[in-house]
């Protein structure tokens, strides 16, 4: 066929016109600044409009449209109803709050659309790099391997995968069928969620993780753990692993890690630490007794979203023996084999440590956020954080109306409302409401959690941009609402 009778014009995704594309990425950029300059200044929660959905319940679109006309859409629906981690007063669940560095980072990132997987590629040794430092941040030996990942959720499974691999080489191709006995996983009944999902995903089953109960503290009950090892053993079961928290979600516990260890040295099992951001402080010496045993895991996942504020995703997992974690993902197939050289040269794919072939640049937001603040900003802005805790549980322990609800080891507080003279139920029904006006009146967004059937408003932080005044505001604005409630009810 001749070229010509294939196609009239050839085409591309590439403006016809760089110019208008560039003007308009300029403006993009002027509008973001703008916004996150202005957070503040903005309700912390706005309900997305009936317009704003409704444009998000459209048919593909058949015609192309205007890229501006595109852009004004975002503008107008998306934008104004973030999330809003970035605001000063979001301290729901545990969510950074990003940066303008690391934005455009991510725009660079997504300019070079590195897939960071495989081949001689310099996005390759960044995310090495990346690596390292994370070792070298978490007391890990410079042997040790890892990855990068979009959240600590996958950066467990990945570790939970590797364990899997150490308790039984064969389950990889012959599957559990190989296995004598049921596996089963140790953590505390406050480990994240998210470990239970993995548990799920690998075949070991929910039920075969084992709750272990907590202290007053919300930190692993050890005896309770090795009364649980013995009698599980004696039943027939095979312990493989125990997950320890650095941090557990709900009041910021740090289970004794150090303990943790030797308990899995002695029973030979695996000791992986969930550390989403509660491995973080490890940075601050003053740490050095609470997350002694951070360093003696077998695996570690840790956020970067979260505590080190980087723009999401990014998370790391590293793992300590790194030919077991090679061997864990790897397999040798033709099309990924490595040359010595040409672009299917370069260091071992990261497809062999972890799932994912096809891979973004994360690495980059991470190396330039780290580079341009340096750890000294970190431990600053970290110590800041903990210390608007401790300052958080004061004003509420101050305050006759309000009642604190667990200790405050971290950077999370779990407070109510309480006025005296009403049951849990009340309370909780209470607090609810509380909560709900606190983020409709776009005041603050703190979340909430129950502790002993007791419902929590939970102040988790890990933001930035909070000053010591917004957590007054939020003190008095939660008095305030509670008395309103009362009146209303
Ligand atoms: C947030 C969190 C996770 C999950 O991390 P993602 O980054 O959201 O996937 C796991 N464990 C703990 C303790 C967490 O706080």
């Amino acid at each position: 066929m001749k070229k010509e009778a294939l196609l009239t014009e050839e085409r591309t995704l590439d403006p016809q016109d760089w110019s208008t594309l560039n003007e308009l990425g300029h403006r993009m950029l002027d509008d973001l600044f703008y916004y996150l300059e202005t957070t503040r200044q903005r309700p912390v929660y706005t309900k997305p409009t009936a317009a704003a959905l409704a444009s998000m319940q459209q048919p593909v679109p058949e015609q192309p449209q205007d890229a501006k006309a595109v852009y004004e859409e975002f503008f107008n629906h998306v934008l104004p109803f973030n999330i809003n981690n970035i605001h000063p007063r979001f301290w729901a669940w545990v969510q950074g709050g990003g940066t303008p560095f690391g934005m455009l980072a991510d725009m660079l990132a997504s300019g070079m659309n590195a897939n960071v997987s495989i081949g001689d590629s310099m996005p390759m040794y960044v995310e090495k790099q990346v690596l390292d430092w994370s070792k070298e941040m978490m007391g890990f030996p410079e042997t040790a391997s890892g990855l990068l990942l979009s959240g600590a959720s996958l950066a467990n499974i990945t570790a939970l995968v590797v364990a899997r691999h150490a308790a039984n080489r064969d389950i990889k191709t012959k599957g559990l069928q190989s296995v004598a006995g049921p596996l089963t996983v140790y953590g505390s009944s406050e480990t994240h969620n998210c470990v239970l999902k993995g548990v799920e995903v690998i075949g070991i089953g929910s039920d075969n993780f084992r709750k272990v109960p907590v202290d007053a503290d919300y930190r692993i009950r050890t005896d309770e753990l090795r009364r649980m090892l013995l009698e599980d053993r004696a039943a027939g079961y095979i312990p493989f692993c125990i997950v320890g928290n650095a941090g557990t979600v709900n009041t910021g516990a740090i289970d004794p890690l150090n303990e943790l260890a030797a308990i899995a040295k002695e029973h030979k099992l695996w000791l992986h630490v969930d550390g989403a951001f509660g491995a973080i402080p490890n940075l601050l010496p003053e740490f050095a007794d609470s997350l002694k045993g951070l360093e003696l895991a077998d695996s570690l996942s840790f956020d970067f979203h979260k505590w080190l504020y980087v723009n999401y995703e990014a998370a790391c997992v590293l793992i300590r023996d790194p030919q077991l974690h090679r061997e864990a993902f790897a397999s040798a197939v033709n099309y990924l084999t490595l040359h010595e050289r040409g672009l299917s040269a370069g260091p071992d794919g990261f497809n062999n440590f972890g799932m994912e072939l096809s891979r973004g640049f994360k690495a980059l937001k991470i190396w330039m956020s780290l580079k341009q603040n340096g750890l000294e900003t970190y431990r600053t802005l970290i110590r800041q954080n903990l210390q608007q805790a401790q300052y958080l549980a004061e004003l509420v322990q101050m305050q006759p109306e309000l009642e604190l609800l667990a200790p405050v080891p971290l950077n999370i507080v779990c407070f109510r409302f309480n006025p005296g003279n009403y049951i849990t139920k009340q309370l909780n029904e209470l607090n609810r409401e509380i909560l709900m006006r606190l983020h409709e009146q776009g005041i603050a967004a703190p979340s909430y959690t129950v502790l002993n059937g007791e419902y929590a408003i939970r102040a988790a932080i890990t933001n930035h941009r909070s000053r010591f005044t917004d957590f007054e505001l939020l003190v008095n604005e939660t008095v305030r609402l509670g008395k309103e409630c009362l009146l209303t009810t």
